[in-house]
């Protein structure tokens, strides 16, 4: 440790398991609580107690897989596994840094993926099963995982490609160019995923119930919020869980509902999740997000141009050979502490303007009592925990806790 790289380095993913298990701790801790007077016309005890040995059930798997996970990664870089890779993939001649840079991360993909998909296999079929959420079958978790790579080479590989020779050519101003890159990719992506994405994944289908439709429609007219189209989503194929989005911009909007959303609801309580979501538009809570994270990637991207090829960095992973392809992988977990701060303040904005679009919908729909009793329903469905400590809030939480948002919609 003679390095101040590998303190940081290692330092900051030991204290990151650390106090991601102090707040596991207290949030478990925090369970024991009774019924929020709130909730108590949806919840009866049994189910009250079901929601929070579902906290408990999630939590403690959490500790199991990060503990793995944090095991894992120290020991690739405490044994030099990212060296035997790399020197492995030199030994195959290709003799040009795209291809190799291509290889390195492809394998570091499949083997991250052999190890972590176990733990996804046990959430999903195991614990989400147990507590009647989970709807996907081995089949469509398997077709997922073949779409995944199938995009991963499909769209990854070209864009790493493209991004591998920036670094390579365009000397010290190659972060400007690969930000560029980086931001009118995040544009192109967008009809892209709409178009050819999101429906390998999910079937979208016009919305049939005259009566909803009649009524979403009227609200976007009153708000003036044109939509082209509204569609339904088979959400239910994988989870009941549920959900209502956005998409597209501009005179191009489009709103999926999930098929679980519009079972479990009535109409205004649609209307009113509905009018949530366009609260973020109309408050431009998406375009100030843009921005923000805009900014964020540009002074990434400008810090990281500080450490291409930089041979203390490279020591901490015992590696033999300098790369721009290594680089950006060992740059990214240095970055870790940095990326941690900017997570904090992230969810921070994103709470807020969950308080703010909350109101928008209370306002625009004429009432809060619609968005209070989705809110309540969508907390029960979810088994949702009422009562978080507020550690792992200011964390974890992009969305206030629902009581929270409920004694808001109150006042
Ligand atoms: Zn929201």
């Amino acid at each position: 440790m003679d390095n101040i790289y590998s303190i940081i380095i290692i330092g900051a993913i030991v204290f990151e398991y650390c106090l991601s298990n102090i707040i596991r701790k207290l949030n478990l801790n925090a369970l024991h609580t009774k019924l929020p007077n709130e909730f108590s016309d949806v919840f009866d005890k049994e189910l009250y107690n079901k929601s929070q040995l579902y906290t408990q059930t999630k939590e403690k798997f959490a500790y199991f897989s990060s503990t793995m996970m944090v095991l894992f990664s120290l020991s690739i870089i405490l044994f030099g596994v990212y060296n035997i890779l790399d020197e492995y993939i030199l030994t195959l001649g290709f003799n040009a840094d795209i291809i190799n840079g291509l290889l390195f991360y492809g394998i570091l993909i499949i083997i991250s993926d052999l190890i972590f998909t176990p733990f996804s296999l046990y959430n999903i079929f195991v614990i989400e099963e147990k507590f009647g959420f989970n709807k996907m079958t081995l089949k469509t978790f398997i077709s997922d995982k073949i779409k995944s790579y199938f995009l991963i080479i499909l769209i990854g590989a070209p864009i790493t490609a493209l991004l591998l020779y920036f670094f390579k050519h365009f000397g010290d101003n190659a972060w400007i160019y690969v930000w560029i890159l980086l931001m009118s990719f995040s544009i192109i992506m967008q009809p892209i995923f709409i178009l050819f994405v999101a429906p390998l994944f999910n079937k979208f289908s016009p919305l049939k119930n005259e009566s909803l439709l009649k009524k979403i429609e009227n609200y976007m007219q009153e708000i003036k919020f044109p939509i082209t189209k509204i569609e339904v989503m088979d959400g239910s194929k994988r989870s009941s869980h549920s959900n209502a989005y956005f998409s597209g911009f501009g005179k191009n909007k489009r709103i999926a509902l999930f098929d679980t959303l519009i079972e479990s609801m009535d109409e205004d309580e649609i209307l009113a999740v509905l009018a949530h979501e366009v609260g973020h538009y109309k408050l431009k809570h998406i375009q100030t997000g843009i921005i923000l994270s805009a900014i964020q990637s540009g002074i990434m991207l400008f810090i990281l141009s500080f450490f291409i090829n930089n041979q203390a960095l490279f020591d901490v992973f015992h590696m033999n050979n300098l790369s721009i392809y290594a680089s950006l992988v060992f740059f990214s977990i240095l970055y870790t502490p940095i990326s941690m701060i900017m997570g904090f303040i992230f969810n921070y904005i994103s709470r807020k303007n969950e308080f703010e679009a909350d109101e928008y919908s209370s306002q625009t729909t004429g009432s809060p009592e619609y968005l209070i009793s989705a809110l309540k329903k969508l907390t029960v469905e979810n088994l949702g925990n009422l009562t978080p400590h507020w550690l792992n809030v200011a964390f974890n939480y992009s969305h206030p806790p629902v009581v929270e948002r409920i004694n808001a919609l109150k006042k």
